[in-house]
């Protein structure tokens, strides 16, 4: 069956690739393994001069790739330029560091080592709301670390995957020559989600990255378990965004109002449940409605757009299900929840009210400009209600005094913890999850130990 691409934003279908057929995927497995053996032996400096190139091709083709995502998947088209650029920030960043980061580290006396050596060719399963920046963080470690990349890409994002393997023919064909850039150091599998089970059984994969949601997670998990293979998991999430009594609820309205509408809210660190103190509820509820009233929705080809069209229809239809089950259980609309008409799979940004604990918005994650709001009573109760999800990923903060900062940072159940200010991802930082949230790590040091045997050395020389 042919891969196909529908623009969110107007329903029509833009282009369709002829999926890879048996024999296209074996002869990538063959690829991968021999780019392997060599890339592999290709010193740090080499491994560093292509992430640079490919930083410098990112950059190059900005443009287009962030069109190529505004068409495939909805983003605005500014918000598609800053991720192509965080792309090439984190290929600069592995490039400069990844060096040290491997390097063999002496313990005891000499002779005495711990080395980081590559596993192999790496599967990554990856998802469309980060079309670039979710497959990059994988790739710039991984191919740091001497492993090469198989890229499986969410089947709604195919001109992206092409693309992103594009990137690394031109950036490998330029660089000096006598490093050595294997064909096949990264390469893009265009295949449905029903090829992965036998990639992974497959020998010549040695592991298994996959971002997306639970389902998919639990389901690669098991395969990697069943053929003993390292996998990393980065699920979903339903990051709380907690506002105490003696924060500023207004600025931490103006921060609520771009934490939950990144990517369209479809951001896994998007904050997704707000939990707000008596204290200040009324007037954090005042600015969070008319901060999320105001954002234009629209083509996300246009400068002026905040708020794109959800990806696909069939996650349109799963949100305005899952507002409407939450204010059949007692929620309130105080702005949106009302599916537009008209082509393509926009959504209203929509604020809940009077939330009930176990409705689905409140348990669920909800990938769109949704926005859940509960009011308790202290911070006590705020914490027990941050920590009451299946999830871990992020959460959010928002107090002036230092002894409660210390205590919700210990506290929250998250694989990161903000502050007064937003959940992000920064290259320097490793990234995860808790719960059914995944786990592993991706970023700073942490995310390029991933992929690596770490081995010790004890040589006892005559
Ligand atoms: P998804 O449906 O799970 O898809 C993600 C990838 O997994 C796609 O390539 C998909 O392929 C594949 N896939 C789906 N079911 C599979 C299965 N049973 N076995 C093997 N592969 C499977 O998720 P999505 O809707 O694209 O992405 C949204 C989810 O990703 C959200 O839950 C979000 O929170 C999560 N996410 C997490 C992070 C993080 O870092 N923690 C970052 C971004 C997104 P097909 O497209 O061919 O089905």
């Amino acid at each position: 069956m042919p891969i196909a691409t529908v623009n969110p934003a107007t329903g029509q279908s833009i282009r369709a690739f002829a999926a890879d057929t048996p024999d296209d995927i074996e002869h990538k497995l063959i690829r991968a393994a021999q780019a392997f053996v060599t890339w592999s032996h290709v010193p740090v400096a080499g491994r560093a001069a292509l992430l640079t190139r490919v930083a410098a091709e990112l950059e190059s083709r900005s443009e287009s790739l962030a069109r190529l995502s505004t068409e495939e998947m909805g983003k605005p088209i500014g918000a598609a330029r800053e991720e192509v650029a965080k792309c090439a920030l984190v290929c600069r960043y592995y490039a400069e560091h990844g060096g040290d980061l491997l390097a063999a580290e002496p313990i005891g006396g000499a002779g005495q080592e711990v080395w980081y050596e590559p596993l192999g060719p790496v599967l990554a399963v990856m998802p469309w709301n980060f079309p670039f920046w979710q497959v990059f963080r994988f790739a710039a470690p991984a191919l740091m670390a001497g492993n090469v990349g198989l890229l499986k890409h969410a089947s709604n994002v195919p001109a992206c995957a092409r693309a992103i393997e594009e990137l690394f023919v031109a950036a490998g064909a330029g660089t000096e020559a006598g490093f050595g850039v294997p064909a096949g150091v990264f390469q893009t599998l265009l295949v449905e989600s029903a090829a992965v089970p036998g990639l992974i059984a497959d020998a010549r994969v040695a592991a298994v990255t996959l971002t997306g949601s639970e389902a998919a997670g639990r389901s690669v998990a098991t395969l990697a378990g069943q053929h003993l293979k390292k996998v990393v998991l980065e699920l979903g999430g339903s990051d709380p965004f907690i506002v105490l009594e003696d924060a500023d609820p207004e600025h931490a309205a103006d921060v609520a109002v771009k934490a939950r509408t990144i990517g369209n809210g479809q951001s896994c660190i998007a904050a997704k449940r707000f939990i707000v103190v008596e204290a200040v509820h009324e007037r954090f509820v005042a600015r969070f409605v008319e901060g999320m009233r105001r954002l234009r929705l629209g083509d996300p080809a246009r400068e002026d757009t905040e708020l794109g069209p959800l990806a696909t229809a069939a996650i349109r239809a799963e949100v305005a299900e899952q507002v409407t089950d939450s204010v059949r259980a007692g929620a309130r609309i105080a702005l949106g929840g009302v599916t537009p008409a008209g082509p393509g799979s926009f959504y209203p940004a929509t604020v809940l009210l009077d939330v009930p604990h176990d409705c689905r918005v409140a348990r669920e994650e909800v990938f769109a400009p949704v926005a859940p709001v509960f009011r308790v009573a202290d911070s006590d109760a705020a914490l027990a209600l941050a920590n009451d999800t299946t999830f871990g990923l992020g959460a959010s903060v928002w107090t002036n005094q230092a002894r409660e900062a210390a205590r919700f940072a210990r506290e929250l159940q998250a694989g990161t913890v903000f502050v007064n200010g937003a959940v992000a991802s920064d290259v320097r930082f490793p990234f995860g999850g808790i719960k059914r949230s995944g786990f592993g790590r991706e970023l700073g040091s942490h995310g390029i130990r991933e992929f690596v045997n770490i081995k010790t050395i004890r040589m006892i020389l005559p």
